[in-house]
């Protein structure tokens, strides 16, 4: 079973992607050109990744006292991945970039997310070294984003604290002038921060020859006092080593020590990091403190930074998605060749006859098909968002603009409904396997463990839910809401006969979705409004999955089991779970009171 055709399908059949190519910045690419970076990501993760995902998480990182030692195969991925030009494919021919369409990037890099999530692709560094791109002087850019590009340095993002995951208006890490004449360094205004920063991905590693660390920290006011709210966060460049302005390495190494590596539940071949910022393990230039750099202006940080989040929120779905697809190959796969129990005929069973293979019970198909519609219809949507990403940076203005509000409601949709439910997507694969999928002899339950970190990072869910009622569907009066029931509406009014109960189906739930909204916020009141935002998520998430399979059926045309089998998954989704929002809209619409208001000594 290949991913490629499914690719293939979307990018080509549903999404049409080569009609990017009449843009001017795509004008050199091609069905062929894609097709070869499809081709060169697909061989990679096939040879380089997918026989050593076990591997990484037997193998966790582990630190000597003084380096990370990771196993030799992240290294060779590593290193074949920068090789492959994939961390600058969307940036300029002159910077020695692809100028590759998003869309085409995002399905190139979900062939890595399928063979190992956690020996990673590369998505914070080419993140970090976009957003410098976006915000940074010239010569940040030239000195660290390019060394990004090329492999040479990697990069993280470092926001969470020990005391301020969720509330990052709670960050404490400070940075101070560093001297005289510090805000005329030419790498930026230079600072010397402390503080602790948790749960840093690849905060530590010899994979690379620097590791660029955006850090959130906070500019004591005139009195020494930290400005409250994320109005006092400003964004600071801290290299591990300090650079000088040709971005050759000065021999300095800078004032970040490792603290610890966190033990996870899954993901393990990715180092996950505790950092201490300025406490005089390294003492730079005589003092303690870490050098760092502003970028952009003070107080504009969480600004700057979001632009790193949002795309690794759609990178955090398209990991959700992928893991989902894996563990749905893998127990497709089983289910071919485990013989098991029979079919039940009219007159009981025959114990004479042979065993049946379980794809061929109807339950099993029920969660094959639970899982497809979960992966295949959240890859999908993965792909639109890339597209109208695409859009929001080439399109007409106006076109541009709706792609962008279009982007603001889609994207905790994008991260959130992959981060559930191909979760749930891999415990079912767990299921279909029976016992065998509970031990470590299978794929599936590191499917289930690397997947169930995507809920909690980037956004909680319960942070994605508020900020989808809470923001997203208010935002501009509206307009996000308004732009996507139409594009529901358009996808509803062209099917085919045979899907005409589908569309109305999906009108029904887009009103559901629009009264609940309404309803919620009936007298603006934030805490009752939102004390049902995750259900709110829920069903706004499934009502937005059944109109990406809507359309996507209409494309799915003839009699190629591929095709029947996507319109089976279409079919499965509209029967087995958009009927569902209409109980989680209920508690919202209601604006249930029976969590927010049971006593804390009642649990
Ligand atoms: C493996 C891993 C990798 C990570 N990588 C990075 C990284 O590279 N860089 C980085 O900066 N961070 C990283 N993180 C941190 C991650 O973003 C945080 O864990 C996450 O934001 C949640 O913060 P927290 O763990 O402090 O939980 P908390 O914020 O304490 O949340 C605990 C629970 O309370 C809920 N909650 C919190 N506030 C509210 C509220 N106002 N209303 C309702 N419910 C609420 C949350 O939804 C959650 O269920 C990573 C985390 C992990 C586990």
């Amino acid at each position: 079973m290949s991913l490629r055709p499914t690719i293939d399908f979307l990018l080509h059949d549903w999404l049409q992607v080569e009609s990017l190519q009449s843009r001017e910045r795509f004008a050199d690419h091609s069905r062929e050109t894609f097709d070869a970076v499809l081709d060169t990501c697909e061989r990679i993760a096939r040879e380089k990744y997918a026989p050593f995902n076990r591997t990484v998480d037997i193998e966790e990182p582990r630190f000597d006292g003084e380096k990370v030692i990771l196993p030799q195969a992240t290294h060779d991925a590593y290193k074949a991945y920068g090789e492959s030009g994939m961390l600058s494919a969307a940036q300029d021919y002159e910077i020695g970039g692809m100028q590759l369409p998003y869309t085409v990037e995002a399905a190139a890099n979900a062939f890595f997310a399928m063979a190992s999530v956690s020996i990673g692709s590369g998505m914070l560094t080419s993140g970090n070294a976009n957003l410098l791109m976006a915000h940074g002087t010239e010569l940040q850019k030239q000195v660290f984003a390019l060394n990004e590009f090329s492999g040479r340095f990697s990069g993280t993002m470092c926001l969470s604290e020990p005391q301020a995951g969720s509330s990052l208006s709670d960050v404490m890490t400070r940075a101070t002038p560093d001297g005289e004449g510090f805000e005329s360094d030419a790498l930026g205004p230079r600072y010397r921060l402390r503080g602790n920063k948790m749960w840093i991905s690849s905060g530590e590693h010899e994979l690379s020859e620097n590791i660029i660390h955006l850090v959130l920290a906070k500019i004591p006011d005139a009195n020494g006092q930290l400005v409250p709210g994320v109005k006092g966060i400003s964004l600071f460049i801290v290299p591990k080593k300090l650079v000088d302005t040709q971005g050759q390495l000065t021999g300095e190494r800078n004032d970040v020590a490792l603290a610890g590596l966190n033990h996870k539940c899954g993901w393990r071949g990715t180092t996950n990091t505790l950092l201490n910022f300025g406490e005089g393990k390294y003492p730079v230039r005589g003092g303690a403190g870490a050098v760092g750099y502003l970028v952009g202006r003070p107080g504009e940080g969480l600004k700057c930074m979001f632009h790193m989040m949002n795309e690794a929120r759609i990178g955090v779905g398209m990991a959700a998605t992928m893991l989902g697809m894996a563990g749905y190959y893998a127990s497709l796969d089983y289910a071919k060749n485990r013989p098991q129990g029979r079919p039940t005929g009219a007159g009981g069973k025959d114990a004479s006859r042979p065993q049946v293979r379980i794809i061929e019970h109807a339950d099993i198909k029920r969660m094959l098909l639970a899982q497809k519609s979960y992966s295949e219809g959240a890859l999908a949507l993965a792909l639109y968002s890339a597209r109208l990403v695409d859009e929001q940076h080439t399109g007409q203005a106006k076109a541009a603009d709706e792609a962008r509000l279009l982007l603001e409601v889609l994207t905790p949709i994008v991260k959130s409904f992959p981060s559930e439910w191909c979760l749930e997507a891999n415990s079912l694969a767990i299921q279909i396997h029976g016992g065998y999928g509970y031990t470590r002899d299978f794929p599936v339950e590191q499917y289930w463990r690397d997947n169930r970190l995507n809920m909690i990072h980037e956004g909680t869910h319960g942070i994605q839910a508020m900020d989808l009622l809470g923001r997203k569907v208010l935002m501009e009066g509206g307009q996000g809401l308004k732009l996507l029931a139409a594009r529901m509406q358009a996808t509803a009014s062209r099917v085919s006969p045979e899907w005409a109960d589908e569309a109305r189906q999906l009108l029904d739930a887009l009103q559901q979705v629009g009264a609940a909204t309404q309803a919620a916020w009936k007298d603006a009141e934030p805490a009752q409004a939102l004390a049902n935002a995750v259900p709110y998520l829920q069903a706004f998430g499934h009502t937005v999955i059944a109109w990406i399979w809507l359309d996507v059926a209409q494309s799915a045309q003839g009699d190629a089991p591929a095709q029947v089998g996507r319109r089976a998954a279409a079919r499965y989704f509209f029967r087995y779970e958009l009927p569902k929002i209409s109980a989680w809209l209920q508690v919202v619409s209601r604006r249930d009171p029976t969590c927010a208001e049971v006593p804390e000594d009642a649990f």
